[in-house]
């Protein structure tokens, strides 16, 4: 019987990774990384539940290191199949993995100075070396080409609008004459956003399984435009400089682009902007080459030159320019990594100008509790960065909109486009709340069976 188990992101939104036995082969459809608390991560260091060197092949939808950040400990421990993803993930993986395996190499050397880890010494979990080895296991697939595996299996990507290169996957199998889908949302970005292009629909599938991070949120409805329009110029007004903090690989790209709309439209004074995250500048060219990916506005711009590097865009490399901005004065605009403050340049900008009434500091991502970030959105008057203590006095403001996953109002409007209704749906990727959420207004609308699988659990198919 096909079967399919939960290896990860199954009431909990990291480590995606679901292991697959159809006609004979056995699959991975993503590899994803535990992130977050202790315990989870701990799961990182357990033996992989399947032997690795048994797997035939790993399928991904997404670059995000939750979705495939365990991929150089798979190969540590001996797969040897292909990996395969869409072109514009190849290339984001190979800024994104071996910077993951820096970090884990850092994090163990942190660890050792400190000796607080019950390993003596720490290790990491794969090197940046490591890391490196996954690129030569990666297998390009386009969008919309179906891409046998064996004799009636076979798989094929579709937009799936959550960031550069994301996909949903849907797999078909032939068994005993008859063929069934099995269809994998991975990320689910949101409708008639900036630079990609929207998620795709579908009318049938035998077998969905989705994700539901936010099944029991929605967005903020605002003109996102004119919020950072007002934000910026009162923020000129007062002579101060514009902070986002931001992830790398997509909110700095969306965040970019939003500004040189306002700039183009003369409705915010042109200013330099710096993109501070080296990640982040690659990962622009990376954005600036895959036109295949682009939305029609997108693709209009970049007929004259690609709008995330052209105006006043200055890309900041190296750390020595990074500092340097200390003693930039003027009014500006500073996007930095890591969005949620955990580490990166973001830091010293912070400890530079968060003193600074004038400045403005915008958060457009999740800021996980007891965070340096949430510390600062819940109104600490004084924060400690790098052992500093800084003192808070810019304004502080949020943008959640910029979310590049669907709210539960998306989600529904997705599912809504099934004219058959799966037999099972399982959700994954979501803390508990938030899937029952969503089980119960599914439920409503659906005749479909919802499941919220357990860590490890399996289901059989027909
Ligand atoms: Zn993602």
């Amino acid at each position: 019987m096909p079967a399919l188990q939960f290896l990860g992101a199954a009431q909990t939104v990291t480590g995606s990774r679901f292991f697959l036995q159809i006609n004979g082969r056995r699959l991975l459809i993503d590899c994803g990384l535990f992130q977050g608390g202790r315990k989870l991560k701990e799961r990182n260091w357990h033996p992989f539940p399947v032997p690795p060197d048994s797997l035939d092949a790993v399928i991904l939808t997404h670059a995000h290191i939750d979705h495939s950040g365990y991929l150089p400990r798979l190969i540590k421990e001996g797969f040897r199949g292909p990996i395969y993803c869409t072109p514009a993930t190849a290339d984001l993986l190979s800024l994104m993995l071996p910077d993951s395996g820096h970090l884990q190499e850092e994090d163990a050397a942190f660890a050792n100075r400190k000796k607080y880890s019950r390993h003596d010494p720490a290790l990491p979990l794969y090197t940046e070396a490591e890391a490196r080895e996954v690129l030569k296991y990666l297998q390009a697939v386009s969008y919309h080409r179906v891409h046998e595996l064996s004799a009636g299996l076979s798989f094929e990507y579709l937009y799936a609008g959550h960031i550069l290169g994301s996909a949903m996957i849907r797999l078909s199998y032939t068994r005993n004459g008859a063929r069934t889908v099995l269809f994998f949302t991975g990320d689910l970005g949101r409708y008639d956003q900036p630079i990609i292009k929207d998620p795709q629909t579908i009318s049938a599938a035998h077998y969905l399984v989705m994700e539901s991070t936010y099944g029991n949120r929605i967005h903020q409805k605002i003109d996102i435009l004119g919020y950072l329009q007002d934000l910026i110029n009162q923020t000129v007004e007062s002579s101060g400089s514009l902070i986002i903090p931001a992830f790398a690989v997509g909110r700095s790209q969306r965040a970019i682009y939003l500004v040189r709309e306002l700039e183009k439209a003369g409705r915010i004074p042109v200013l330099p902007v710096f993109l501070d995250s080296p990640m982040a500048v690659n990962a622009v060219s990376i954005y600036c080459s895959h036109l295949e990916e682009h939305d029609f506005e997108m693709e209009q711009l970049m007929s004259e030159a690609c709008p995330l590097v052209a105006g006043t865009v200055r890309l900041v490399r190296s750390a020595d320019q990074s500092k340097a901005l200390n003693q930039f004065e003027d009014p500006c605009i500073i996007i930095s990594a890591s969005g949620n403050l955990g580490g990166g340049r973001i830091l010293h900008h912070l400890k530079n100008r968060l003193g600074d009434h004038r400045n403005t500091v915008l958060f457009v991502g999740y800021q996980p509790e007891g965070s340096l970030g949430r510390l600062i959105l819940e109104g600490k008057k004084e924060v400690k960065i790098h052992g500093v203590r800084v003192s808070v006095r810019a304004r502080i403001a949020h943008l959640d909109a910029l979310s590049a996953h669907a709210d539960s109002e998306e989600l529904l409007q997705w599912v809504s486009h099934l004219k058959e209704p799966p037999s099972h749906i399982f959700l994954v990727h979501g803390e508990p709340a938030a899937q029952e959420a969503l089980k119960g207004s599914l439920e409503k609308v659906i005749p479909s069976r919802i499941e919220i699988p357990q860590y490890l659990e399996e289901f059989e198919f027909q």
